[in-house]
């Protein structure tokens, strides 16, 4: 109870002191991995302090943890976790120096308006930009559409790849409702640029629509670019703080588990399920075309994981065998090359319970195959250098032509 006691205090003296949360000098990165029930609930205590950013949850004992310490509570967090005898160790000394790597951080990324680059990581302008210039140029396979606007007032395009009729079993993919995942949206780019820019492909679209937004949250993506690298939720208003975690806001068993009710938390679920404009236009447009899409991805970073439902309990799909093997058959094709793996398992085995998820919701009303995609850490987690791109997009794209097969013998039928 000391502990606690200390930790409250002391958290007191630091919160007096307000830093400036753009500016990642002097933040440290630690490691740590409970190795019993105590300890993870002593690591619990710091959830919800602003100092502490939790880059992967407390899952299970002996599952490591990543935090991002701020400089005025690392005194404090080292001096508990030596006292209570918790394992520890700085994963990253200086995590401002780490984002030294990611090129063009607060500048503009550069390229040419119109195109795509895949060595650098795209504004959200240039990102639709592309999309325009592509619906211009390929008007026979390309169409956009813009689901709303988010509520900065920036576009939320679609873009949709097909070679024409209707009612065509469709792959949908969603990346970046969380702001900070910056690998998500070029991994979404490319699955367009390929489609579309390179005629190997053409079969790829001829019996399956595709359905693409890179950017489901464009203010908090576009926030960390130019304020604060590593906020993860919307921009939306709150009475004290800004934003929720689109991934806590979808309408399955929302509000119960792993999702906060405190609008300051970085999981905060939001007042109500789909609160967001940004939610509520993916909403409108899934439940529009439910009967065509047949593969739904929510693309994230980071842990090279991918999880089917559920995420708001350990039950498992009646079609749980069906979701294991196409995940493997996804890990299978990255694995082919260069040889890394991804781990397959429900959400909550995986990751952690969490109410609210997209993923779960997309079950819920009826799409059977269903992902949440935890791409590969690059750098120390969330700031992959600009050079880790390529190998990322082309390695994934793998997966997602594994996925196209898989679609084709399931939904074609000739
Ligand atoms: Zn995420």
């Amino acid at each position: 109870m000391k502990l606690f006691v200390l930790h409250f205090v002391l958290t007191i003296i630091v919160s007096v002191f307000s830093y400036d949360s753009s500016k990642y000098s002097g933040y440290k990165v630690y490691q740590v991995t409970p190795k019993s029930l105590y300890e993870a609930y002593i690591l619990k205590e710091f959830e919800h302090d602003e100092h502490f950013d939790f880059w992967t949850e407390i899952r299970s004992i002996n599952l490591p943890v990543d935090i991002m310490v701020s400089p005025l509570a690392q005194n404090n967090f080292e001096a508990i976790m030596k006292s209570a005898n918790i394992d520890y160790f700085v994963n990253i000394d200086d995590v401002e120096a780490s984002l030294q790597n990611e090129e063009n951080t607060s500048g503009r990324s550069i390229v040419t308006r119109g195109s795509v680059t895949f060595s650098d990581f795209m504004r959200h302008d240039d990102i639709n930009a592309y999309l325009e210039q592509l619906a211009q140029d390929y008007p026979q396979i390309v169409s956009i559409e813009s689901i709303g606007i988010s509520f900065e007032g920036r576009d939320l395009l679609l873009v949709r790849i097909s070679s024409g009729g209707s009612n065509k079993p469709t792959i949908y993919v969603q990346a970046a409702i969380h702001a900070r995942e910056w690998i998500a949206p070029p991994v979404a780019l490319y699955i367009i640029n390929q489609l579309v820019e390179n005629p190997d492909n053409v079969n790829l679209y001829e019996d399956v629509d595709w359905v693409v937004i890179p950017v489901v949250n464009p203010d908090g993506y576009e926030y960390t670019h130019t304020t604060e690298r590593f906020w993860r939720k919307t921009r939306s208003t709150g009475t004290i703080c800004y934003g929720i975690d689109g991934n806590r806001n979808f309408d399955a068993l929302w509000g119960t588990v792993g999702a906060s009710s405190w609008q300051c938390d970085i999981t905060y679920r939001g007042h109500k399920a789909f609160s967001e404009v940004e939610t509520q236009a993916v909403r409108d447009y899934i439940l529009e075309h439910k009967d065509d899409i047949k593969l739904f991805l929510d693309v994230h970073s980071f842990g090279r994981w991918l999880l089917y439902p559920y995420g708001y309990s350990d039950d498992e799909p009646d079609d749980v065998e069906e979701l294991r093997t196409l995940g493997r058959l996804f890990n299978d094709a990255i694995h082919s090359v260069r040889g890394l793996n991804y781990t397959v398992l429900s959400f909550a085995s995986g990751l952690y319970y969490a109410s609210g998820t997209s993923v779960d919701w997309a079950k819920d009303i009826g799409i059977e195959l269903a992902y949440t995609i935890e791409l590969p850490s690059g750098g120390t987690g969330f700031d992959p250098p600009s050079s880790d791109i390529e190998p990322v997009v082309e390695e994934t794209w793998e997966g997602f032509k594994a996925f196209h097969s898989y679609i084709v013998d399931k939904f074609v039928t000739n």
